[in-house]
């Protein structure tokens, strides 16, 4: 195996005998041929659209492919040799909707290259040798690292915007154009393309993408479940029974807060799931009960103490421990073998299992944090800011914003944060704001000094807060 796309990657260099992440090579293996089939599935997407054929199975599939082999999302090799099969065999429905756009225009359809025509082979150890192929070190031998590099940083950069479409369109959110952009990007990725220049303005238009999905999810998310609020969120938990809550999709957390209401079970947010509490039509359930824990690497000591059932709506998943592998459930495109994967929105088994667990025995205490700070919460003390930063209470702001790594020691940002000066607001979002959330840093004329914009995606967010701000002082 050789995979380098994140942050874990052994020596800093690639993880090639076993994922840092839990990875092993089969798993490695199979993502490698799903990327492949995916891109051959894009060359016949592409051309199909060009000639006026699109389909809503290919659009979602293609993200929903890409997403399942981001970093923790999907460790099952048995599961994902079975979207391969189900990519092969859309591939081919794409190939014959170009061919019938060809027809229809009275066009000679393209003999298209290798991704567009590879076959898996019966037996799986076949299909990983076949795939070693494929491998990043592979191509790098054969077009240059940086070359390669790049065509790796357009993928991750797609894998990423894959996510947030999912998301989008789990909600009903979506756009034709940005389907087309993924067929377009991962079209050109077949091209083996080696220009520098080029392969660097293409990597800052899968930049471009990721904004514009962002907005769009970022619609999705406010129109559904309304502007979030400035809201504070109890970080210790009540007695009774429990049920945690990780990942990114509002929608799941929505759906089972509606199927736990009146059972008396409480439910908490983990990690990328505490903005939720801003969100007032989340909100509104009394028995969404507070945050628990903290970032998503402290989950296998924190999982194994919580008293209840858990759901890892999206990523990132860790290798469960025996201690809770009965009681954590997966769901969407997250899946790890041996784990009960959730279909649908009857989420009666984590419900039950819920119910036989401990639950907390007694009330824990009585400390919140507070989240909900959107750029429409931020537009609405506009006037309170601009006042602020105009009489010289306000100098600066800072955006501490990312996902926390797994290695211990990283203290960089807390210790950053406690170094700001008084006049310094600091706008933060996803889990590295773990790192100094619980810390009382004051607040300046009533602005609240820590601002928690939300998960990882509301990046969008602090972006039109940076532009709202560039408008109020010209
Ligand atoms: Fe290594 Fe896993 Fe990260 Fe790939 S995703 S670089 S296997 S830690």
């Amino acid at each position: 195996m050789f995979c380098y796309q994140c942050e874990q990657t052994a020596k800093q260099e690639g993880c090639t005998s076993f994922g840092v992440c839990g990875k092993d090579p089969e798993t490695a293996a199979v993502q490698d041929v799903l990327i492949n089939v995916v891109k051959g599935l894009s060359m016949y997407a592409r051309r199909a659209r060009d000639l006026g054929k699109t389909d809503q199975e290919l659009n979602v599939f293609t993200v929903q492919a890409l997403f399942t082999t981001i970093t923790n999302v999907d460790f099952n090799a048995d599961h994902i040799e079975k979207v391969v099969q189900k990519a092969v065999d859309l591939r081919e429905k794409a190939k014959n909707m170009y061919i019938e756009g060809c027809k229809e225009a009275g066009k000679e359809p393209e003999e298209l290259g290798e991704p567009a025509n590879w076959q898996p082979p019966e037996k799986f150890e076949d299909l990983v040798r076949e795939a070693e192929q494929m491998q990043i070190d592979r191509r790098m031998e054969a077009l240059g690292k940086s070359e390669v590099g790049l065509q790796e940083l357009i993928l991750y950069g797609l894998k990423g915007a894959a996510s947030y479409t999912d998301h989008a369109q789990i909600l009903d959110y979506e756009e034709e154009d940005i389907y087309a952009r993924f067929h377009e990007f991962l079209d050109y990725l077949t091209t083996n393309p080696t220009d520098i220049e080029e392969l660097l303005g293409k990597s800052l238009e899968v930049g471009k993408l990721n904004l514009e999905v962002m907005a769009l999810l970022d619609s999705a998310h406010t129109e559904t479940y309304n502007h979030p609020e400035p809201t504070e969120v109890e970080i210790e938990p009540r007695a009774g029974k429990a049920i945690l809550v990780s990942g990114h999709d509002l929608k799941d957390l929505k759906e089972l807060l509606e199927q736990t209401e009146g059972t008396g079970i409480n439910v908490y947010t983990h990690s990328e799931m505490l903005p939720a509490h801003g969100y007032p039509e989340l909100n509104k359930y009394a028995h969404l009960a507070g945050n628990y824990g903290g970032a998503w690497q402290d989950q296998r000591r924190e999982f194994d103490e919580f008293p209840g059932s858990i759901l890892m709506t999206t990523n990132c998943i860790q290798k469960p421990r025996d201690s809770y592998k009965d009681r954590i459930f997966t769901k969407g495109r997250v899946s790890w073998p041996g784990v009960e994967h959730i279909e649908g929105y009857d989420f009666s088994p984590l419900i039950e299992a819920a119910q036989k667990a401990e639950g907390f025995s007694e009330d824990a205490g009585d400390k919140s944090i507070t989240v909900g700070f959107g750029h429409n919460a931020i537009a609405g003390v506009a006037d309170k800011v601009v006042e602020a930063v105009e009489g010289g209470d306000l100098r600066h702001f800072f955006l501490i914003g990312g996902c926390d790594g797994a290695k211990p020691g990283r203290n960089y940002y807390t210790e950053f944060a406690e170094a700001l000066p008084e006049d310094c607001v600091i706008l933060t979002l996803a889990c590295g704001k773990y790192r100094f959330n619980k810390l009382d840093f004051g607040d300046i004329g009533g602005i609240p000094r820590l601002l928690d914009v939300g998960q990882c995606n509301d990046s969008y967010s602090a972006i039109k807060t940076a532009l709202l701000l560039a408008d109020a002082f010209d």
